[in-house]
């Protein structure tokens, strides 16, 4: 049996296929610290206001119409509605309900949006993504359907006080060209927890109108909703951003409901999209948030809940880690937002991938930094260097973690 080229693609072992076969085996792995995976926190509060809510939704038959009916191709319409009039009300943004399009999460969107502004035009050219910042997002590397799709720039690193450092877009060598048909960016950044500031943003912004093409601002963490951002960020749209947004960080992963803004233009293609590859977007999803809009609970839960949950779980972890691990051993890119720190060490004798390794012996999952430079071209050492942790779970296995992890980088440094 042979595959289409399609099929020889999508079919093919991805960093991400080996990193969800691994949480999926860590999961029936009893005792296994899990520190490699995506998945947001359980955060009691948040648990049973979810409960509670569907519940009424139950009892009022809003759950039962969300599920026994098809929405239309662009999504849950009464969500669009009461999403649009908070985002205009909350920011000012000149947003109506037609600049909204739902999709099944937003990790599907970025395969819409991906293909539909970079590869092979009918003119025979071939467009690319632009990351302006590597690392990024590991689940962006592997949604192109042309080969080769991906181009990033590596950053400037500003070193900070206490071990840690930022990265920082380095403009000087920031190539945008003509086979440039998208700029993409997440913020804040999983895998980093940067957040790139209002200065770069808006550098990013004149640079993609002045070029003629779309940025893409992936705000999966970032305000109003989930609002896991710890740094002073103002959050940006016009019609030549495309801002993807999800439910999931809120804590409803499983609903896989991802939200797009943008121009008219650009929604009318998603909606087409999502009629051809799934009919429509699922609805219970919006159907919750749309409750949680008309309640007034969406934005207060995800400063007074949320964002303070994210903050105390990542200041306690870097605890930890200093606990364990010094500055020299191991630095710590600033921590502004997302559930992830990525740590770097930068003289270990090792890489990341064999660390990765002799941890995942010992029950402890992390992922290797390499899989976070999608599209970058020149080797760097650096790449090598870093790993990422997701700092959710409960303290003891913080705890654990991080103990085999300190040992684990000293038996490096120890056998030179
Ligand atoms: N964007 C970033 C930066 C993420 O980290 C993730 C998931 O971890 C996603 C998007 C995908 O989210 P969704 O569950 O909406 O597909």
């Amino acid at each position: 049996m042979s595959f289409s080229a399609f099929g020889d693609k999508f079919t093919r072992h991805s960093g991400i296929a080996r990193l969800m076969e691994d949480m999926g085996e860590g999961l029936r792995t009893p005792g296994a610290v899990m520190l490699g995976g995506g998945n947001p926190a359980q955060i009691p509060e948040m648990n049973d206001y979810f409960h509670q809510l569907l519940q009424q939704m139950l009892d009022e038959g809003k759950l039962a119409e969300a599920l026994c009916n098809y929405d239309g191709p662009r999504g849950k319409t009464s969500l669009l509605d009461s999403l649009s009039a908070l985002l205009r009300e909350q920011l000012g943004w000149e947003i109506a309900p037609e600049n909204i399009a739902l999709t099944n999460g937003s990790q599907s969107a970025f395969f819409y949006l991906f293909n539909l502004y970079a590869g092979y035009r009918t003119d025979g050219s071939k467009k690319r993504v632009l990351f302006p910042l590597a690392p990024e997002y590991l689940g962006y590397a592997d949604a192109g359907l042309d080969e080769d799709l991906f181009v990033s720039t590596r950053p400037n690193i500003e070193m900070l006080p206490e071990g840690q450092f930022k990265y920082h877009v380095d403009f000087e060598h920031l190539h945008i060209g003509e086979d440039t048909g998208l700029i993409c960016v997440s913020r804040p950044t999983n895998p980093t927890g940067n957040v790139i500031t209002d200065e770069e943003l808006l550098k990013l912004d004149a640079l993609a109108q002045q070029h003629d093409i779309p940025l893409l601002i992936d705000n999966a963490y970032g305000v109003p909703f989930p609002g896991i951002i710890f740094s002073e960020a103002r959050p940006l749209w016009n019609p030549n951003i495309i801002l993807c947004m999800s439910l999931s960080k809120l804590g409803l992963p499983g609903v896989r409901c991802g939200i797009i803004i943008a121009d008219e233009k650009v929604i009318t293609a998603v909606s087409n999209m999502n009629g051809i590859i799934s009919l429509a977007p699922g609805s219970v999803g919006p159907a919750i948030a749309n409750e949680m809009i008309q309640r007034g609970d969406l934005l207060r839960l995800s400063e007074e809940v949320i964002k303070p949950f994210y903050q105390q779980r990542v200041s306690e972890t870097i605890a930890v880690i200093r606990r364990h691990l010094s500055p020299e051993r191991c630095l710590i890119h600033k921590p502004e937002g997302a559930i992830f720190l990525w740590l770097w060490f930068k003289d270990l004798p090792i890489t990341t991938e064999v660390l990765y390794q002799r941890l995942k012996k010992r029950g402890v999952l992390m992922v290797p930094g390499h899989f976070f430079f999608p599209g970058l071209e020149q080797a760097w050492p650096h790449t090598h260097q870093c790993m990422r942790m997701n700092y959710v779970p409960e303290s003891d296995k913080i705890e654990q973690g991080i103990t085999i992890l300190a040992e684990e980088v000293e038996r490096a440094h120890r056998e030179g």
